[in-house]
């Protein structure tokens, strides 16, 4: 294998038929999925479903009992978990901040541990790009920002490093719903910039209709339908899928509803 500056040449993600198991629990039971160059794919479905474990096999932070996962055109197995974790940006559930870091050294910790000289500037850079400009918020503690501001440092480390994929597990998810709907725009924002690739799990169907660009949906550790979201509110693969969707209020019911 060459040394490449950057292992992800082609920027796309697949789950080809993943397993996995944690003792007797399925987490997942033959996956597969595919996400394009520059797309955003939302997992869906209910806790337990397997959201954060198929999000995790993507940087290799789950290595799969079965199956495949490829990241841009290779073999996830065989590439360098240091590289891949370069390539791949990850937001974790609970944003995971060091309490006892300020918030420039926070941005600037993947960088920072992949031993590159400009860091700090990058991480001036990504904090720049969702709306916390270093010079004001750089000295800040965590505990001295709101929940939207955190989880905004937390999106900063995660692309400070330019990966050219993102990997966010329910970024929005512990936000009042302003807040939310910020964070969500700023996203959507960002996303264009960068022209990302990302995989965001969410339980809420309003997140991934407003943010993605296909939907995939899991129960017990399956897919049971990935579409883009009007597609999938529209023509619902199975019932599953249909009840998710009711429950959520978007059900397909003719005539449409308002608000
Ligand atoms: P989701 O993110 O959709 O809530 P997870 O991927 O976290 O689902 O979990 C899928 C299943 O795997 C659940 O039944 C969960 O309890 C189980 N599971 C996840 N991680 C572990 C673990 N580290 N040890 C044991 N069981 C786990
Ligand atoms: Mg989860």
């Amino acid at each position: 294998m060459s040394a490449s500056p950057s292992v992800v040449d082609s920027p796309a993600l697949e789950a080809r038929s993943v397993e996995k198991w944690y003792g007797e629990v399925c987490a997942l039971a033959g996956v597969s999925l595919g996400v394009a160059k520059g797309e955003c794919v939302a997992l869906v479905g209910e806790s337990g479903s397997g959201k954060t474990t198929l999000l995790r096999t993507f940087n290799r932070m789950v290595e799969p009992d079965g199956g495949e996962v490829w990241v841009g055109g290779r073999a996830a197995r065989e590439l360098d978990p240091i590289q891949l974790r370069r390539d791949t940006g990850y937001v974790p559930q609970d944003g995971g901040l060091m309490p006892h870091w300020d918030v420039l050294r926070n941005a600037a910790m993947v960088p920072w541990l992949l031993g590159l000289p400009e860091a700090e500037e990058l991480a001036r850079e990504a904090l720049d790009q969702v709306g916390l400009p270093a010079d004001r918020f750089g000295q800040r503690w965590p505990r001295e920002l709101s929940g939207g501001q955190r989880q905004r440092v937390a999106i900063a480390r995660a692309i400070a490093a330019r990966p050219r994929i993102i990997l966010l597990d329910e970024p929005f998810g512990a936000l009042d719903a302003i807040t939310r709907a910020e964070v969500r725009a700023h996203f959507a924002e960002l996303r264009a910039e960068l022209g990302v690739t990302s995989v965001l799990v969410t339980h809420d169907l309003h997140e991934a209709l407003e943010l993605s660009d296909r939907m995939a949906v899991l129960q017990h550790g399956q897919i049971e339908q990935v579409a883009p979201p009007r597609e999938l509110i529209q023509h619902p693969a199975t019932p599953y899928v249909a009840e998710l969707l009711a429950r959520a209020g978007l059900g397909n019911t003719t005539g449409g509803g308002s608000s």
